[in-house]
């Protein structure tokens, strides 16, 4: 299809609101989300429906991303079965049965959840599954004799790491993962006693105060960086859907723009300016492809005298209506009205035969006076128009102007013939 018949195209759906409806609903989420980044709160939260967009988005990022993560830290947890086999004695093949599993279940449900509905999961449940992680190991310390056991005391803290390298987008998920795994490993000590009387048990039970204490500094540092990430990522996400949406409004305004300049503000059909370019266009293209090109040029008759009986606000709702009607005429993709003047329009009529030409302003005549547009000053006592029909099929060498002067001369002859009237 040719641009200029979709250039007409999207020029008659211009009158359509559903555009102007849309360019609002984007400014309005514009000011929704610069509202958004100014009143930002300690909690970081968003408004309930920007925060359901933005988690939407954190969890496909966490998807996309993280989840390799996770799927590394998994594989690091599972590779630790190595000093099983050297540290766990007895217990060896009851501690990596326990590592498959917990690793096993957290693998398949994070792959699960990110290819179903619930996606907005996948951040409570890696937080639990860390959680999980944890307790596993406070469970083998339980099961170990000897000084071996110390080795995984210290394994605590590669998870701790591991919570803060993962869980670094929401610092609320961290503080969660982090809490928990402190707290049973202080109970879990408590209850399943984690040391032993020897003297090495002795001197480890001596320095688990500043363990614990060292912990929870860590905990508080990768909250704060936790937080400082969360709270930069969220901005970053509405800067950049911000971002997007000032490229639609941009595109919004340039459609209205270009409707605007080419449309004619009174009537809603095309404008001079519009027509004038589409003539050259469809020129050359019919003078390529060696098609008719039609043109019918009209007036209203006795315009002058409608003014000054009924007004000028009643002249306005008359050029409107016979404007439309005459537009409603051209029904082919290609075929355009425009208003040419002050009372006159035209319609470009391309691969039309000069008959159908005719018989389309005749329709054209019939109809507006079908419309009984009260005129006591002219003849037939309501509005009518004249028109002049010309055609050709363009030369090389020749310009469009010589059509436009030939259809404004039998216009004149149909003026002068009596009006209410097609020349042709
Ligand atoms: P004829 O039958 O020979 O065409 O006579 P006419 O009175 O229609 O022609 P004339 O050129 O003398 O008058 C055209 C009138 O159209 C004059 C002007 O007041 C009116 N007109 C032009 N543009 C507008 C407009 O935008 N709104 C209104 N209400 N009137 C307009
Ligand atoms: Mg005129
Ligand atoms: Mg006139």
């Amino acid at each position: 299809m040719d641009n200029l018949c979709k250039g007409a195209r999207v020029l008659k759906n211009s009158q359509r609101p559903v555009k102007e409806r849309t360019l609002r609903s984007v400014e309005n989420e514009i000011n929704l989300l610069m509202q958004a980044l100014q009143a930002r709160t300690p909690g970081l939260r968003f408004s309930p429906r920007i925060e359901q967009d933005y988690l939407q988005h954190r969890d496909q990022h966490f998807l996309d991303v993280d989840r390799k993560i996770i799927i590394g830290g998994l594989i690091v947890y599972l590779l630790f079965s190595w000093s099983d086999f050297y540290l766990g004695g007895d217990n060896t093949l009851t501690i990596v049965a326990w590592r498959l599993v917990i690793a096993g279940l957290l693998f398949v449900i994070t792959q699960a959840l990110s290819r179903t509905r619930y996606t907005y999961l996948v951040v409570p449940v890696t937080a639990i599954g860390i959680s999980l992680i944890g307790a596993s190991v406070v469970y083998f310390i339980s099961l170990l004799d000897g000084i071996d056991r110390y080795a995984y005391h210290l394994g605590m803290i590669p998870i701790q790491v591991f919570a803060i390298v993962s869980m670094r987008l929401s610092y609320r998920a961290f503080l969660f993962t982090s809490v928990v795994m402190l707290f049973t490993y202080i109970i879990g000590g408590h209850w399943l006693d984690l040391t032993d009387r020897s003297e090495v048990g002795e001197i480890i039970l001596a320095l688990q105060p500043y363990f614990i204490a060292f912990w929870t500094v860590l905990i508080l540092l990768g909250g704060y960086l936790a937080y400082v990430m969360e709270s930069g990522f969220r901005s970053e996400t509405i800067k950049n859907r911000l971002l997007a949406l000032e490229a639609e409004r941009l595109s919004f305004l340039t459609q209205q723009l270009r409707q605007l300049s080419t449309t004619d503000g009174l009537t809603q059909i095309a404008n001079r300016r519009y027509f004038e370019q589409l003539i050259q266009t469809e020129w050359s293209r019919c003078q390529r492809h060696q098609q008719v090109l039609s043109l019918v040029m009209i007036d209203i008759d006795a315009f002058k005298e409608f003014n000054d009986t009924y007004g000028h606000q009643s002249g306005d709702d008359c050029l409107r209506r016979v404007a439309s009607t005459i537009d409603g005429l051209c029904r082919r993709s290609a075929d355009v009205c425009a208003r040419y003047g002050g009372e006159e329009f035209v319609m470009l009529l391309p691969a039309m035969t000069h008959d159908e030409a005719r018989a389309l302003a005749q329709q054209a005549c019939q109809q507006v006076a079908e419309l009984k547009i009260v005129h006591r000053g002219s003849h037939a006592g309501v509005v009518t128009i004249s028109a002049g029909v010309a055609s050709c099929i363009p030369q090389q060498g020749q310009h469009s102007d010589a059509l436009l002067k030939q259809a404004d001369e039998l216009l004149y002859r149909a003026k002068a013939a009596g009006r209410n009237r097609v020349e042709a």
